[in-house]
């Protein structure tokens, strides 16, 4: 096949989405049909897609070649503005209390084709069903993105690729439970692209309980992660925080928050972003409404911007936490 068929394929997948080799018209019919019999576009597979009330958040669930499950949700943040939560691994490792994708452990990585492909499946989705696009992605899906760190990198590579999907690297986000190496790889790898570590609790005691890579990297170690970090990009953090009651939403934890950001670097590096817990099925409950307002008064007292993450999809069981892949 001359070069130019190459060329041509890459523009009609990662340029406009195509999901079949059908839709692929400039390739001649023969070519086309060659393909069709040995090749798959995507390497992921939609299995399921579940649309939450409100028309806010899909989720898709995608069946991989071996069979796995994964999961991955748009979420329409703005008016027309999507944003699309990957997946790094089948299942995670790090087995935090609270969060569902833990609760069985770790299957496998995800390849970065695989981490690639669901921005694709979901963005040809999107295009069919409403003629819009997706603006950001965010890697908070299933797994621990740091566990999984060159096919992370590879992945964000391709995504922002001005020949592949052309995406800038400041809309691009990377949650990480607090691997620390991997904090320090980010910092020099991708500078410009977006860091969330989630906190959950500033004393080793709780944390350790709560995120058990704590164990691995204590809060001190951490806390010197994410100075360099912010020495580094002189860029800004985001803080994830997972509200839940009677654990970690006290007004003296609230306190002892911003005690230790402040030790790390000033307030204005930093935006917290409160997640009220969302159901899991353990023994963790979700502070009502006015306690959260109130833990998040305190912090903006401190100085600190604050959002509290409103829960989207949790109809579809496709809220931050929630993703199992069953
Ligand atoms: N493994 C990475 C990214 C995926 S988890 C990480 O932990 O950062 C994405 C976010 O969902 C994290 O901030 C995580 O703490 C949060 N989360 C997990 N379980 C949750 C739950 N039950 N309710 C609300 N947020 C949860
Ligand atoms: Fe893994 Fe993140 Fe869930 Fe913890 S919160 S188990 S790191 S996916």
């Amino acid at each position: 096949v001359p070069a130019f068929r190459l060329n041509q394929v890459r523009d009609a997948v990662y340029k406009n989405f195509a999901a079949s080799w059908d839709e692929i018209a400039v390739l001649p019919a023969p070519l086309r049909d060659k393909l069709k019999a040995g090749f798959r576009i995507h390497s992921v597979e939609v299995v399921e897609t579940q649309t939450a009330r409100r028309g806010d958040a899909v989720k898709f669930c995608f069946g991989l070649k071996d069979g796995h499950r994964i999961e991955t949700v748009l979420l329409k943040l703005l008016a027309d503005k999507w944003s699309l939560c990957v997946s790094t691994q089948v299942g995670c490792p790090v087995r935090c209390a609270f969060c569902a994708t833990g609760r069985k452990g770790l299957k496998r990585n995800l390849s970065p084709d695989e981490i690639v492909d669901q921005f694709l499946a979901a963005a040809a989705y999107l295009k069919q069903t409403r003629g819009q696009k997706i603006g950001s992605v965010i890697f908070m899906g299933m797994g621990e993105p740091f566990l999984n760190y060159e096919a992370v990198l590879e992945a964000v590579n391709t995504l922002s690729d001005q020949q592949m999907i052309g995406l800038g690297h400041r809309h691009i986000s990377v949650s990480t439970s607090g691997h620390v190496p991997g904090i320090r790889r980010f910092a020099k790898d991708l500078p410009q692209c977006n860091l969330a570590v989630s906190l959950h609790a500033v004393e080793d005691e709780l944390r350790n309980e709560l995120v058990p890579m704590n164990h691995n990297y204590p809060l001190s170690q951490l806390s010197k992660a994410i100075a360099d970090y912010i020495a580094i990009t002189k860029r800004k953090v985001f803080i994830e925080y997972v509200l839940m009651d009677g654990v970690n939403n006290s007004r003296s934890q609230a306190l002892k928050l911003n005690s230790w950001l402040r030790a790390v670097a000033a307030p204005k590096y930093f935006t917290i972003n409160l997640i009220p817990y969302n159901h899991t099925g353990g023994k963790f409950k979700a502070p009502a409404k006015e306690r959260v307002q109130v833990f998040a008064g305190l912090m903006e007292g401190y100085g600190f911007e604050t959002t509290v993450r409103k829960s989207m999809g949790e109809d579809i069981a496709g809220a931050c936490g929630q993703l199992a892949g069953k």
